[in-house]
C-alpha cells in the first residue's frame, strides 16, 4: 500500500510518501481501505518526537480516518470484544456485525477491551490505552486494521472527509462538555481560542446544548469564523489583553458558568472569568503545559477544574449519530493529497486553518 511515513523524528522533511506492507486483520479486527484522513496537532508533535516517546519505526501519523471495509479478521471467542455503556448494558460490536463494503469512520481512542475500565464503559481510562497515530501506526495510509468495536457505520451518502474531520474533535468536545462538564441549556460558556478543531467543535456542541457562547479569539478573521458557527459574543484578545475583564463586562459582572480552556497558559484569566461554582474544562494545552495559577480563585470561588482526554466508545457513537444527522457540522478547511501530508501539517502548525485539514487517499 501507499503511506506517508517517517523513519526518524524531525521537521516536515522526514515525511516520506512510499510503499509499506498492507496490514492483515488479526482476530477481532477489520481491514479498512481509508479514503480520508484528518490532521490533528498531535500529528506534528509525534513527528517532532518527545522524550520518552518510543515508536516502532517507520511510524505512520494520523488518528482520524474513514473509508470502506475490505476484509474481516476471524471472530473473537464468545464474550470478548464487547463494549459496555456506562449504565452497564452491553453493546456488542464484533466482527460478525461488520460487512465487506460497509462505510465506516474510525474511533482512534483504543482501549484494551479487557481491563476494569473498558469492561465498565470507561474505556478512555483504559490501563493499556493507545491512540491511533500516536503510540501505534495511524491513518496516513491506504489501509489500516482496527478492532471492530472502533468502527462507526456511516450512511451511504455521508462524505468520508466530513466523517474523518469529525471523529476526534467531536468526541473530545462531547465527552468534556457533556459527560465531564455537564453543560446545560441557558448556561454561558467561554471558549478560549477560535481556530483549533476542538474549539470549533466545542462552539457547535455548546450551541446544540442550548448554551450561550463567548469566544475569545486572536484576531478578527477567526472571530468572524467563530460567529459563523454560532458564537454569540466575540472578544478579540489582540485588543483586550485582559480578556477576563471583557468577559466580566459582557456578562454584566456575573462571570461565566464554564470556560473551555485548551491553551493552558491562559488558566489564570479563565479562573478569573468564572462565576462562583464555575467549571474549567480542559483537554489540551496548545500554549504550554506549565504555568502558575492563584489557588485562591479555586477555593474562594468554589471552582472545579475538569480534565479529560478523548471519549468512550459509547460517547463516540452518541456524537457521531448527531454528526450524521446534520446536527453537528464538521468544518473542513482544506484537503491535500496523501502524498502532500507535509504541506498539510505545515498549514496546521502555522495556525492558518479554520476547521479541519484532511488528506485525500486514493
Ligand atoms: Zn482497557
Amino acid at each position: 500500500m501507499k503511506a506517508t511515513l517517517f523513519r526518524q523524528h524531525g521537521g516536515p522533511e522526514v515525511l516520506e510518501y512510499t510503499d509499506f506492507p498492507t496490514p492483515e486483520p488479526k482476530a477481532g479486527e477489520i481491514l479498512v481501505h481509508l479514503r480520508a484522513s484528518a490532521l490533528n496537532r498531535m500529528d506534528v508533535l509525534v513527528r517532532n518526537g518527545w522524550t520518552g516517546l518510543k515508536l516502532e519505526h517507520p511510524h505512520i501519523n494520523g488518528a482520524d480516518g474513514a473509508g470502506e471495509v475490505v476484509a474481516l479478521g476471524s471472530p473473537l471467542p464468545e464474550g470478548e470484544g464487547l463494549r459496555r455503556r456506562a449504565d452497564g448494558s452491553s453493546l456488542a460490536h464484533r466482527v460478525e456485525a461488520v460487512r465487506v463494503g460497509d462505510r465506516v469512520v474510525i474511533n482512534a481512542n483504543l482501549g484494551c477491551g479487557k481491563c476494569e475500565f473498558c469492561q465498565n464503559g470507561r474505556d478512555n481510562l483504559c490501563r493499556d490505552w493507545h491512540l491511533l497515530g500516536e503510540t501505534i501506526r495511524g491513518t496516513y495510509a491506504e489501509y489500516i486494521c482496527v478492532p471492530a468495536r472502533q468502527l462507526y457505520k456511516l450512511p451511504s451518502e455521508f462524505d468520508f472527509h466530513a466523517a474523518a474531520a469529525a471523529a476526534l474533535v467531536y468526541q473530545t468536545a462531547w465527552h468534556s462538555m457533556v459527560k465531564r462538564g455537564g453543560v446545560k441549556a441557558g448556561e454561558i460558556i467561554a471558549i478560549v481560542g477560535a481556530g483549533g478543531g476542538v474549539n470549533s467543535a466545542s462552539i457547535q456542541v455548546a450551541k446544540y446544548l442550548g448554551a450561550q457562547v463567548i469566544v475569545i479569539g486572536s484576531n478578527q478573521r477567526k472571530l468572524e469564523q467563530a460567529e459563523s458557527l454560532g458564537a454569540d459574543i466575540l472578544i478579540d484578545r489582540s485588543k483586550e489583553e485582559d480578556w477576563s475583564k471583557a468577559v466580566f463586562i459582557a456578562t454584566e459582572k456575573r462571570g461565566v458558568d464554564v470556560v473551555v480552556d485548551n491553551v493552558g497558559t491562559t488558566f489564570p484569566m479563565s479562573l478569573r472569568a468564572l462565576k462562583k461554582g464555575g467549571r474549567l474544562l480542559t483537554v489540551g494545552n496548545s500554549g504550554a503545559p506549565r504555568f502558575e495559577i492563584d489557588n485562591r480563585y479555586i477555593f474562594a470561588k468554589h471552582l472545579s477544574i475538569l480534565g479529560s482526554s478523548m471519549s468512550t466508545l459509547a460517547d463516540f457513537a452518541e456524537v457521531m449519530d448527531l454528526v450524521v444527522a446534520g446536527k453537528l457540522k464538521p468544518i473542513i478547511d482544506k484537503t491535500f493529497p496523501l502524498k502532500d501530508a507535509a504541506a498539510a501539517q505545515e498549514r496546521l502548525w502555522r495556525g492558518e486553518n479554520f476547521g479541519k485539514i484532511t488528506l485525500d487517499i486514493p
